[in-house]
């Protein structure tokens, strides 16, 4: 089995967060580091490690964090502009193994650009 990582930990409440939402399926806290003024993450509570490792099971997962990354850029303010990012993969940026989208607002993003 693989080791536990620091959102489990957080789900669990072992390590304390800035919880802003959660419900049976997900939860979204604060980004410890923000690299935009809005920056929230927005984490399945099932252990998934990365995009790929989800299979049609999840769909309904999937969509539900969708919805509700909607739902919540729209209650930070931020939602007729905002940027959802999941890295999958180490050389793309992965740090914490477990499946979350990032949540970005309030920023001026340049057209076009990938850059967080
Ligand atoms: P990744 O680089 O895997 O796409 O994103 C991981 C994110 O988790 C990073 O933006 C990082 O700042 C954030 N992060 C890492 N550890 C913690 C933590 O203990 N608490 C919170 N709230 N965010 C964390």
């Amino acid at each position: 089995m693989s080791e536990e990582t620091i959102f489990t930990k957080i789900i669990n409440g072992q390590i304390p967060s800035e919880i802003l939402f959660q419900d049976d399926l997900c939860i979204c806290i604060k980004d410890i580091q923000p690299k935009a003024p809005t920056h929230v993450l927005l984490i399945p509570k099932k252990p998934i490690p990365r995009l790929v490792d989800a299979t049609q099971e999840d769909a309904a997962l999937l969509g539900h964090l969708m919805v509700k990354a909607g739902d919540i850029a729209k209650s930070l303010g931020v939602g007729d502009a905002f940027r959802l990012v999941i890295n999958n993969g180490e050389q793309a940026g992965q740090t914490v193994f477990h499946l979350h989208m990032h949540i970005l607002g309030d920023k001026t993003f340049t057209e076009g650009s990938l850059g967080m």
